[in-house]
């Protein structure tokens, strides 16, 4: 009838609103590719959708201290510590099966024939050491000074820019009209472990901690639990404005991309390749492993949880960034699938940071892609090397765009492979990123549902004790 469907587009404003624009995003950047804009007008014409990521990541840096925070505090260290148990379990065996199927997706299908004739960009990349990468990372969890963790990028032995951009333009900056400009590419590759300057390591760390500690502080604790509650509660709020304009942001970065991206049909068939197998390996791990997993553990409906998450799993495409889908992510846990914000606000920010199923798998694929184009056949210990420096290179990266492509110098020095090769893989990486993002958030999702699941007896018993539900005998 018609108040049902009124009611159906009431219910689901949202989500058909966030696919209505991928769509008209993909038919707008379609449209207009054949103009050739500059780079300039590419800027401008994606400019709403410049403005919705900054949005989004305005709210990290408070969202994440503040949930991660009250989290904690809101359990006792016991069940805090079980739940984190759990959702580390989680992490590492979902993360070590996408690097699992990553490597043999890409020795079944081979992507790589020998020869890299056929690749044309090259540039130097400095190598780096494995174990100097992975001393980074242990020292980003713990920053000298908080202030500058949320302010400063950390340096890291491997945070340079791989690609080197050359803009020249021939006449004053000034006069827009008569503006001449080259641009190849612009890539800007950023350091890992720091989200937009701000360590996210190190503060989810410095956070958990924290949260702990005031959780066990009885009453002089108090303050700062109601300080840090309110101030998660006031940026959820903040969180669903921006919701409202988030379809029209994910129209333009989707469309922005579409009309500057280069032409496939010149992309060699090693390169096309390589981009099936990763599809391939992403939707095995996405569509098939992720949930499977939650089925066997909660007997519930996947799909019909992983509806709820289209408007988080939409902003991962359109942002390729998982920090900064964060806030969509809560509000899609919280408020569709109605998971325990007691599990959101700990799972969330920490799995956002450190578990990434799909930049794991990637990572893996694309080493062992680069051994075939260079003709290097791997032995066992290789692969097995590879395997475990991929999943620490993906719990090194932080949640933002192509951070992936920089920790993945750690998984090629670690097999001496030739870590200038990345380059190979450069061309189509704005595009997988966005896929191994979109992975990434389905599965700190799917590890919210599952760890609720796990652990309904310790957060039963907790309101129990508070007195929120009393149980019948
Ligand atoms: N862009 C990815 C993310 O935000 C990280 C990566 O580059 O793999 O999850």
């Amino acid at each position: 009838s018609k108040e049902d469907v009124q009611a159906f587009f009431k219910k689901h404003a949202f989500v058909l609103f966030t696919v209505a624009a991928v769509i008209a995003g993909i038919i707008l950047g379609f449209a207009l590719r054949p103009y050739k804009m500059t780079y300039r007008e590419v800027k401008y014409f994606s400019f709403p959708g410049e403005l919705l990521m900054r949005m989004l990541q305005m709210l990290v840096l408070p969202l994440l201290v503040s949930s991660l925070i009250t989290g904690m505090a809101a359990l006792d260290s016991k069940a805090s510590g079980k739940m984190g148990m759990r959702a580390v379990v989680y992490y590492m065996t979902t993360t070590i099966i996408a690097v699992i199927i990553g490597i043999i997706v890409v020795l079944i299908i081979h992507p790589g024939k020998g020869s890299k004739d056929e690749f044309m960009k090259q540039s130097k990349i400095e190598d780096i050491s494995p174990a100097d990468a992975f001393l980074d990372l242990i020292r980003n969890m713990f920053p000298p000074n908080m202030v500058q963790a949320c302010t400063q990028q950390f340096k890291t032995k491997y945070g340079k820019r791989i690609v080197h951009v050359t803009v020249t333009v021939n006449d004053s900056v000034f006069n827009l009209t008569n503006l001449t400009e080259q641009i190849t590419r612009e890539e800007v590759i950023p350091i890992p472990g720091t989200v937009n300057g701000v360590n996210a390591l190190g503060l989810v760390v410095f956070s958990m901690c924290f949260g702990l500690i005031i959780g066990n502080m009885k009453e002089q604790g108090q303050p700062l639990r109601d300080f840090f509650d309110s101030l998660n509660e006031a940026i959820m709020r903040l969180v669903a404005i921006i919701m409202w304009y988030a379809p029209i942001g994910i129209m333009f970065l989707i469309s922005g991309k579409i009309v500057e991206m280069d032409d496939i049909t010149e992309m060699g068939g090693q390169l096309a390749m390589y981009t099936i197998t990763v599809i391939i390996g992403l939707s095995i791990h996405a569509f098939i492993i992720l949930p499977g997993l939650y089925f066997a553990i909660t007997r519930l409906n996947p799909f019909i949880f992983i509806m709820g998450l289209v408007e988080a799993l939409i902003t991962a495409l359109g942002t390729s960034s998982s920090s900064a889908t964060l806030p969509i992510t809560f509000k899609c846990l919280e408020v569709n699938n109605k998971v325990d914000k007691r599990i959101t606000r700990f799972v969330l920010p920490v799995g956002a940071t450190i578990n990434m199923d799909g930049t794991a798998l990637y990572e893996a694929l694309a080493a062992i892609f680069i051994a075939q184009v260079n003709n290097m056949d791997m032995n066992l210990g290789q692969i097995i090397t590879i395997s475990i420096t991929a999943t620490a290179a993906s719990i090194g990266a932080a949640g933002i765009p192509q951070a992936g492509l920089v920790t993945m110098v750690i998984v090629l020095t670690s097999v001496g492979l030739p870590t200038d090769d990345i380059t190979l893989i450069i061309a189509v990486d704005w595009f997988l990123d966005r896929l191994r993002t979109t992975t990434n958030v389905l599965g700190d999702s799917i590890g919210a549902g599952i760890v609720e699941f796990l652990s309904r007896q310790e957060l039963q018993a907790k309101d129990v004790e508070m007195g929120n539900i009393v149980l019948e005998e």
